[in-house]
């Protein structure tokens, strides 16, 4: 049994995950950003806690985090929201606590493992996971191995541009996809397009989006035609680029992916046609909203758990 830990910019979750990628036992706490110690106290408690609940002693760790990390040596980047964790290393601060073998991942990439090892992208040997919710993030695995950039960093597959003229974003650029196709994209083109008296507007979600666009409602049915051409447009780049047997959909925005999908595929097939589209699957993801738990504690295979 492996000890996932899924820290996130707001909260933390902690969980027991078995051999085969089931969760047996979890619990959340929210993110203290400023007192590291206080976390990984917290962690350490809540380990104990679904360890305990379990039944089963802690083999190993393995932590999917938000925000830049360094996997190598397993230290926290420039995470701009948790500025008490930068520069530490729960890798070394939590093998000492239990006396086992820790790793970190991106929290991306931790899902995409998961989805490749015990999910959607099983048997896939070009997988790309992408998952859309209030960002858009994800990770690639070729032939069973993570891809990784100069000095093991994290490709932003949600940072590349689909329009020059869109919306400024914080990573420096104009209309990336994340700016145009994550769920707050869904709410800002209704802001902006709804007519002045739309009675859904105020307080609207993506989600609110989604589900009047499934009762017909006119402004949102445009909303979700928009938010399916800009999903389209980046997930046709990543086909173009990559040419995949795989992408596995996940996050918060592709629970709607139906409504979705049509015109995702229209798009594909009239601009993917250098390369043998059809064959690239699109798939969503299987392991649900323990992703990024089950994530972490595949993590921890993916690094020491050769042959299991
Ligand atoms: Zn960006």
């Amino acid at each position: 049994m492996i000890g996932a830990i899924d820290i996130g910019g707001t909260k933390i979750a902690v969980g027991m995950v078995d051999h085969k990628g089931k969760v047996l036992s979890r619990m959340e706490a929210p993110t203290d950003p400023n007192r590291y110690s206080d976390g990984i106290e917290l962690i350490a408690h809540m380990l104990r806690k679904t360890s305990q609940r379990a039944g089963s002693p802690i083999e190993g760790i393995g932590i999917g985090s938000t925000g830049p990390v360094d996997p190598m040596n397993g230290e926290f980047g420039d995470v701009d929201f948790l500025p008490g964790w930068r520069g530490k290393s729960p890798v070394k601060d939590l093998a000492q606590v239990f006396s086992v073998q820790v790793a970190l991942e991106n929290d991306g990439d931790a899902a995409a493992l998961a989805e490749a090892g015990w999910g959607a992208g099983k048997n896939r040997k070009r997988l790309i996971y992408v998952t859309v919710g209030t960002g858009i993030g994800g990770g690639i695995v070729l032939d069973g191995q993570l891809y990784r950039g100069v000095d093991g960093a994290h490709p932003e597959i949600g940072h590349h541009v689909v329009d020059p003229a869109g919306p400024k974003c914080t990573c420096g650029f104009r209309g990336c996809w994340e700016s145009l196709a994550a769920g707050p994209a869904m709410v800002t083109w209704v802001e902006n397009n709804a007519p002045a008296n739309y009675q859904h507007r105020a307080g609207i979600s993506a989600k609110r989006i989604c589900d009047l666009a499934q009762q017909g409602d006119s402004v949102a049915v445009q909303a979700v035609e928009h938010e399916a051409f800009y999903l389209g447009l980046g997930l046709a780049n990543l086909i173009n680029l990559f040419t995949p047997d795989a992408i596995v959909l996940s996050g918060s925005v592709m629970k709607s992916a139906e409504l979705f999908l049509d015109r995702i595929h229209n798009l594909i097939r009239a601009g993917c046609r250098f390369v043998p589209a059809e064959k690239t699957k699109l798939t969503l993801a299987s392991l649900g909203d323990d992703t990024n738990l089950i994530g972490a504690a595949r993590v921890w295979h993916y690094r020491f758990g050769h042959g299991r």
